[in-house]
């Protein structure tokens, strides 16, 4: 026989940033091999080592949470724990995190495999007023129990020695037995008995962790069960079908979320008394914990969080409306500035309704979105955002999607005023793939920052005085669109189970003032970059879209006929005023009264060719053949031509709509706000004001959001759909409000 010793293999597992990489690199040095997974993406590291002469081979297993199927590293890791059986799994456990980081170790241990715990970050722990008696936690978990510092090497030696010694001295390494409750338990007894008498599976998973995963409805060990006994699968399929209806009927629950309570049940039992101690900032946490008894507590949470939304509104709206005018103002006065300096001619047209009109609306807006922002980094900031998520999971649950869907929601404008770009980033938290682009395809349906200043100055034009309560009502409906369709999605194209709730809630601290103006400009300056750049030049597209080909000369001609016809019938002294604009001061009651009827066709033969203008040119005819259909929710031509532009960028919507009002109108009316122009419109309504608040909420994101959409989803055909079915949907709601409303005898006047 050769003497030599055969060689060991390790691998190091653990959560994401749990310092794995790091404490890999620490051991093993030099030697390492970096490859991939045969066939998949996920990174694979291999490294030596020697240990008293016996050579260990080291395996860096992807960074998990759970050992369920629900990702492909979590797959990764769990098959090769079982397929490769390493002789000792190094599981590396976040010191600062502990109760998380356990979760993976209980799991773990559920499968009945050598573990030595790392206990890393002790000296983060420590910095963060956390102390744990290593030797009182491996006495409870029946493990070796080693304390390291993996960026500093520190425990790196005394881990090595134990993890050689585990792995030569023989123990019966038995699967943890874990209660999970009076509903569970007799079934899973039942399940791990048939599953031991038919021996199914046995020699890769332990009977009872087999029960396990058919009752989370694990698609991978499910797979495998029916191609090896289909009678005894299915079997036990219908045991876990007859739980899961138990548990919805009498917990509302399902069995992931029991097994969830369970795990971390017994994970805080575990650490109750002695493990842990919190030395500074105890009375933070206790004091946090306290809080939460209240802010999360079943009934007063929720009941608080619509107060606190309602709150944020009317910070927002009530005090950023001063500034807004001024803004307002501000720019109208330019406006009026360059005509009063310019010939009438392309380039006044350019400056006033594409440059000024356009990034004015946009700019009019800033102190809104400042205010949204501020209110947004206050409740991140202090630590309350987190715990809507919480709150929420349990209804995004029920919708298909997962708590941490929530962020993704909130930033994209749930509490509206936010953005689907960064909110559609934020989705890279959800595990779930199904989970992440049902969020990706349903966050653009909040109310962002761009949207807002479209929905406030409708709301004034036609709901003057209802500003926040219509907001509110306008983010609930966003919201129950969101979920609603996201059901859809999660019944339909992308089927599946949802995965548990792993997020943590920091505790809360008052967040300090320069931290909330850095967090509240970062966001704004965003904003107000954007307005600068793309808006402006999307703005200049738009408008020569909006003024080219300009009319024929033969129109041209009819129009010049019709003043000449107004201006003939007057006196050669009048004839000179009137075309001016400029009244003579000492003119007879009955001259007076000539001069400004006159005054008054001339503007409205002004604005029908202006309008004329529009109607002929490219964006126009697109807007006028669109109507054809979109006139089924109340949206005309005009307003077409707005949401045209909007799919560039939602800012261009209100831009947009403001030239296009501005066009055609007689002068004075040129300087009212737009709300005041369209509430004055007889072609607008309440009702019409609604159908496209609507149609604006639900239709295509903008592209920059599609582009990230294609991005975060991996796939083209993701952001093609959102814009399809995003318009679809849109469309579909605009129409039912629209007629509804008008079958119901609404829409007349406003
Ligand atoms: P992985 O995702 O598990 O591979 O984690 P990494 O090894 O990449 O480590 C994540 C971060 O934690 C890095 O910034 C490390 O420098 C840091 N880190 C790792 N170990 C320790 C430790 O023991 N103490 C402290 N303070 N930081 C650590
Ligand atoms: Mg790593």
């Amino acid at each position: 026989m050769n003497p030599e010793p055969e060689e060991k293999l390790l691998a190091l597992a653990g959560n994401p940033n749990c310092g794995k990489t790091t404490l890999f690199n620490a051991i093993t040095g030099a030697h390492q091999h970096v490859g991939n997974y045969p066939g998949i993406t996920v990174e694979k590291k291999e490294g030596f080592i020697s240990v008293d002469g016996r050579r260990l081979r080291l395996v860096d297993l992807p960074g998990t949470y759970s050992l369920t199927a629900y990702s492909l590293e979590e797959l990764v890791a769990r098959d090769f724990l079982v397929q490769e059986r390493p002789s000792v799994v190094i599981n590396i456990v976040d010191a600062s995190n502990l109760d998380r980081n356990l979760y993976l170790t209980i799991q773990l241990m559920e499968l009945g495999i050598p573990i030595v715990i790392a206990l890393n970050m002790i000296d983060a722990a420590q910095s963060r007023g956390i102390e744990i008696d290593a030797a009182e936690l491996g006495r409870r978990l029946d493990l070796e129990v080693v304390p390291t510092v993996a960026r500093s090497g520190k425990g790196k030696d005394v881990l090595l020695e134990t993890v050689a010694r585990v792995a030569s001295e023989p123990r019966d390494w038995r699967p943890i037995h874990i209660s999970y409750g009076p509903d569970i338990d007799p079934v899973l007894d039942r399940m791990e008995a048939d599953i031991l008498e038919a021996a199914f599976m046995t020699e890769d998973f332990p009977p009872r962790w087999t029960a396990l995963k058919y009752l989370e409805a694990d698609e991978q060990v499910l797979a495998r069960g029916d191609g090896i006994d289909p009678n005894l699968s299915a079997r036990l399929k219908s045991r876990a079908s007859q739980v899961t209806e138990h548990l919805e009927k009498t917990l509302a629950s399902y069995p992931e979320a029991i097994i969830a309570d369970h795990r971390y049940g017994f994970i805080a039992a575990l650490l109750k008394d002695g493990v842990v101690q919190r030395t500074q900032k105890a009375d933070r946490l206790y004091l946090s914990d306290q809080l939460d008894r209240v802010l999360t507590n079943r009934f007063f949470g929720p009941v608080i969080m619509m107060l606190v939304l309602y709150v944020v509104y009317h910070f927002t709206f009530d005090y950023s409306e001063i500034p807004v005018q001024w803004l307002e103002a501000g720019f109208s006065a330019l406006g009026g500035w360059v005509e009063s300096v310019l010939e009438p001619g392309p380039l006044r047209s350019l400056l006033v309704s594409g440059v000024i009109d356009g990034v004015g609306g946009v700019m009019g807006f800033v102190p809104l979105i400042l205010f949204m922002f501020l209110a947004i980094a206050f409740l991140e900031d202090t630590g309350y955002l987190a715990r809507v998520a919480y709150m929420l999971d349990r209804v995004f649950r029920t919708f298909g999607l997962h708590g941490s869907s929530v962020m993704a929601f909130i930033i994209s404008g749930g509490i509206a005023g936010g953005c689907a770009v960064p909110g559609v980033m934020a989705t890279r938290t959800l595990r779930s793939s199904k989970e992440r682009v049902a969020t990706l395809l349903t966050a653009p349906f909040m109310n962002c920052g761009a949207k807002l200043p479209v929905f406030a100055m409708l709301i004034a034009a036609f709901f003057p005085g209802d500003r926040p309560r219509i907001m509110f009502l306008l983010t609930l409906f966003s919201w129950t669109m969101a979920l609603l369709v996201a059901k859809l999605i999660r019944v339909t194209i992308l089927r599946g189970p949802s995965t548990p709730f792993l997020l943590e809630l920091p505790p809360y601290r008052l967040p300090t003032f320069k931290g909330l103006l850095i967090h509240t400009w970062e966001r704004t300056w965003q904003y107000i970059q954007k307005a600068g750049t793309i808006i402006l030049a999307i703005s200049i597209v738009f408008w020569a879209l909006m003024t080219f080909p300009g009319l024929p000369e033969s129109r041209k001609d009819s129009f010049e006929a019709e003043r000449g016809a107004t201006l003939a019938v007057l006196s050669a002294e009048l004839r000179q005023s009137v075309s001016d604009g400029e009244k003579p001061g000492d003119l007879s009651a009955d001259l007076e009264q000539q001069w400004t009827n006159a005054r008054g066709a001339l503007d409205g033969i002004d604005g029908a060719e202006a309008l004329a203008g529009l109607k002929h040119s490219i964006a126009g005819r697109v807007g006028l053949g669109l109507e054809q259909v979109t006139h089924w929710c109340g949206l005309d031509w005009r307003t077409n031509v707005a949401l045209f532009s909007g799919f560039a960028a939602k800012e261009l919507i209100i831009s947009t709509l403001g030239t296009s009002y501005s066009i055609g109108k007689p002068r004075e009316d040129r300087d009212l706000p737009l709300s005041r122009r369209l509430a004055s419109d007889p072609e607008w309504s309440r009702l019409k004001a609604v159908a496209v608040i609507i149609f604006i909420m639900l239709y295509a994101p903008c592209i920059p959001t599609v582009t990230c959409i294609i991005r975060e989803s991996g796939a083209w055909k993701w952001g093609l759909f959102s814009m399809i079915f995003n318009t679809l949907v849109a469309f579909a709601m605009a129409v039912l409000v629209y007629q509804g409303g008008r079958w119901l005898g609404l829409g007349t006047g406003s």
